[in-house]
């Protein structure tokens, strides 16, 4: 019989253990093994490793983005041309570092991007789309879930956090993503002009955000949430990140139709003919950074953001186009759906523009037409699985308006 010998950690014996490893003076056991690696592996953070090289994205020229947008995203071309070219020249940024030529002084600036435009016109799809097109991670994050630190709310760090999630904790690859920061608008300070209402504590959220959309290296505590002291944190560059910040500014119509107003019988003399109605989307085209100043955003984070661009609200035209023609339009995806059953969806016509008009009277942008279409699908599809030799489904302007039921088929009459 083997000698018995003793774990120096524990103290077990060798025959109440699995396996018993002797070094020069001493032994250890398989449980305190175990015991010590958990230990090990508890506080264990990814990091980026020094030597890895920079991910491989989709590189598109301007014209080929604009394209790739184009398939998703009906109108706002001229938001789509300005992230076009901000992207392509974000991530030539990027491949310029370390790049020997004769600029090699000149530091190409971060384009980080201001998407201003009402509700439902297609900002967060536009960020969104970009991010899939060039196959960079991404993630959505809202400003007034921010807070300053030491107040209750997500720290800016927070951000970083998603992203790193969308990237499956590869660090590299996150510090290529692009970020949505949404509700710009909602953390401008106070101002004389400002309603009262507005979050106070603003200010010091954009003085928050500073730094990283600048650039920083930011701790991020691994499982998110608050930092604490005795915590391990990431660390990630923020540098080569883009931020896409949208709001919809509401309010600053009347600051950009004031100033244009004013120049126009200003010293120039010239009259240009910008229409100055506050009401008139198109308004939000003329918004400099001077405007956005006046609203309540602080010089330093204006400037961080250099990319200035609008979205206008949607036609009944754009909407109904909205409906049809992207490659994940809502019809084309009720078709899909219904197609998995066996049954073929049509939406007459005059049905699509009772979807529009109905989707425009709840004012919330292309987002209504999704509200729209889902509430009254909703009983058709839980009738017709009851139904189940239907093979022919058309909704029609009645089933809109008056919620009829739709046209329903079976097979045989339908061939007939
Ligand atoms: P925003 O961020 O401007 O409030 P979203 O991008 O979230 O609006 O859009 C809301 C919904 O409307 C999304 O489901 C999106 O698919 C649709 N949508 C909005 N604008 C467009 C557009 N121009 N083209 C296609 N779909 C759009």
């Amino acid at each position: 019989m083997d000698e018995l010998v003793y774990c120096s950690f524990c103290g077990r014996a060798s025959d109440s253990v699995t396996a018993m490893i002797a070094g020069p003076d001493a032994y250890i056991c398989d449980r305190c093994i175990d015991d010590a690696s958990a230990i090990i592996h508890q506080d264990k953070v990814p990091q980026k490793r020094p030597s890895e090289p920079k991910p491989v994205f989709n590189k598109l020229s301007p014209l080929q983005l604009k394209k790739a947008l184009d398939e998703h995203v009906i109108g706002q071309d001229r938001a789509k041309k300005a992230l076009a070219v901000a992207v392509y020249n974000h991530y030539k940024r990027i491949e310029s570092e370390g790049f020997l030529h004769q600029y090699q002084e000149v530091e190409i600036e971060k384009s980080n991007i201001l998407l201003l435009g009402p509700t439902g016109t297609g900002k967060t799809l536009l960020a969104k789309t970009l991010a899939k097109i060039i196959d960079v991670p991404f993630c959505i994050a809202d400003a007034t879930a921010l807070t300053e630190a030491g107040y209750v709310g997500d720290d800016v760090e927070s951000i970083l956090f998603h992203l790193l999630q969308a990237a499956d904790f590869d660090v590299n690859r996150a510090e290529y993503g692009i970020v949505y920061l949404d509700e710009m608008d909602k953390i401008a300070r106070r101002g004389d002009n400002a309603s009262i209402t507005r979050d106070v504590s603003g200010e010091g959220v954009q003085q928050a955000l500073l730094k990283i959309l600048e650039g920083t290296i930011a701790g991020i505590p691994p499982k998110g949430g608050r930092k604490h002291p005795e915590q391990n944190l990431i660390s990630m560059d923020t540098k080569n990140i883009l931020f896409i910040c949208g709001g919809a500014f509401s309010g600053l119509e009347e600051l950009v139709a004031k100033r244009l107003s004013f120049s126009q019988i200003g010293f120039s003399g010239e009259r240009n003919n910008i229409q100055l109605d506050k009401k008139d989307p198109s308004i939000f085209s003329h918004v400099i950074q001077d405007d956005l100043l006046k609203f309540g955003l602080i010089p330093e984070l204006i400037g961080r953001v250099p990319v200035l661009t609008s979205l206008d609200g949607h036609s009944p035209t754009a909407l109904r186009r909205i409906l049809t023609e992207p490659r994940n339009a809502i019809t084309k995806q009720y078709q899909k759906l219904f197609a998995m059953d066996n049954i073929k969806l049509e939406f007459d016509d005059k049905a699509l523009d009772a979807i529009v008009e109905k989707a425009r009277q709840m004012g919330t942008g292309a987002r209504g037409l999704r509200a729209v279409v889902e509430n009254m699908m909703l009983d058709i599809m839980f009738n017709l699985t009851a139904e189940s030799n239907v093979r022919y489904c058309c909704i029609t302007e009645d089933a809109i308006k008056k919620g009829s039921p739709p046209l329903l088929e079976e097979m045989k009459r339908k061939r007939a």
